[in-house]
């Protein structure tokens, strides 16, 4: 079987093109959808991701502004940002970058975003309303996987689709998006480090979700034949194998011919995790335009 590249690249493009449209409306009404990225401390990666996000920002023509702090900056300090962004009409998007330093508790620091900004979708307020099936701002990850595999024209309606990994930040919302009736209509199947016999439940799924970041974990004894495999997981080789520098949870080689449509990595999840919080942030400044 030939097996299909689910490219994120090619649609995070296609949303660009499609978003510049409502930017421009936005802009005049004198409204520019704008980010405010924090971040916290000198984490390279950390650093390269706020620097991938803000750049897409820039080339859009939206707002976006780095917050570079120190990494002992005090809780109250940082909360105290948060506030302030809260209240400046030039943001509609507040992004902090995980993880944060050890001292200061991540759960305080989502739940002082304004939930009408929290265009990563951590908020419980946000996460409530997705749960109850009517979401406001999505989490990227799931939510830019849904539109992969819309624009691919995958029906999902029935379908099982089995995830693995359960953070609030990729696994559950996935599965919460997943089993709405609206959007998946899947039956879903969440599985975690707790799970006994993990490969049970991969062998039966239809799409196959893995977001654990366990390298190369999934190898062809975990799929079934057909299905489609969404490879969330993003690990640096560290040092790189064969000018290989990241890869995913699944051991992309050994399924390939086995399963009918995989994401590749980089460029399948990744750039769709871009593309939403620009989603999100344009939704975002649509919501107070329309207020
Ligand atoms: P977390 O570490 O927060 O969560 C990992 C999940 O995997 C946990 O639920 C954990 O279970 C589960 N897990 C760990 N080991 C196993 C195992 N042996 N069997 C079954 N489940 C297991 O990670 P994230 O969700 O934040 O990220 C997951 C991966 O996705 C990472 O590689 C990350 O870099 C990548 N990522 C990629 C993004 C993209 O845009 N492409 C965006 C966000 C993340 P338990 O809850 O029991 O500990």
């Amino acid at each position: 079987m030939e097996t299909k590249i689910l490219s994120g690249i090619t649609v995070a493009n296609s949303f660009y093109n499609d978003v510049l449209s409502r930017i421009t409306h936005l802009q005049k009404h004198e409204l520019n959808p704008g980010l405010a990225a924090i971040l916290v401390g000198d984490d390279p990666a950390s650093k390269i991701y706020v620097q991938n996000k803000v750049r897409k920002f820039q080339s859009l023509g939206m707002h976006s502004k780095v917050y570079q702090l120190e990494s002992n900056i005090s809780e109250n300090e940082l909360l105290d940002i948060i506030e302030s962004i809260n209240k400046d009409p030039k943001f509609h998007g507040i992004l902090v970058q995980l993880p944060l330093p050890k001292h200061i508790d991540n759960q305080k620091v989502i739940y002082a975003i304004d939930p009408k900004k929290d265009v990563d979708g951590f908020h419980p307020e946000n996460i409530g309303l997705l749960s109850v099936g009517n979401p406001r701002f999505i989490p990227c990850t799931p939510k830019g996987i849904m539109h992969l595999i819309d624009f691919y024209q995958i029906d999902l309606s029935g379908k099982h689709m089995v995830v693995v990994g359960r953070s609030n930040i990729v696994g559950r919302p996935m599965s919460m998006l997943a089993s709405l009736k609206s959007f998946g209509n899947t039956t879903v199947t969440l599985c975690h480090s707790g799970t006994k016999d993990l490969s049970s439940f991969t062998k039966e799924a239809d799409i196959l979700v893995a977001a654990t970041g366990m390298p190369e974990y999934f190898d062809e004894s975990f799929v079934k034949a057909g299905s489609i495999v969404i490879d969330v997981g993003i690990t640096r080789l560290d040092p790189p194998r064969n000018d290989i520098y990241l890869v995913g949870d699944v051991n992309q080689d050994t399924v390939m011919g086995k399963v009918s449509a995989i994401t590749p990595v980089p460029g399948g999840v990744g750039p769709m995790t871009i593309a939403m919080l620009v989603e999100n942030t344009v939704l975002s400044a649509e919501m107070v335009l329309n207020s």
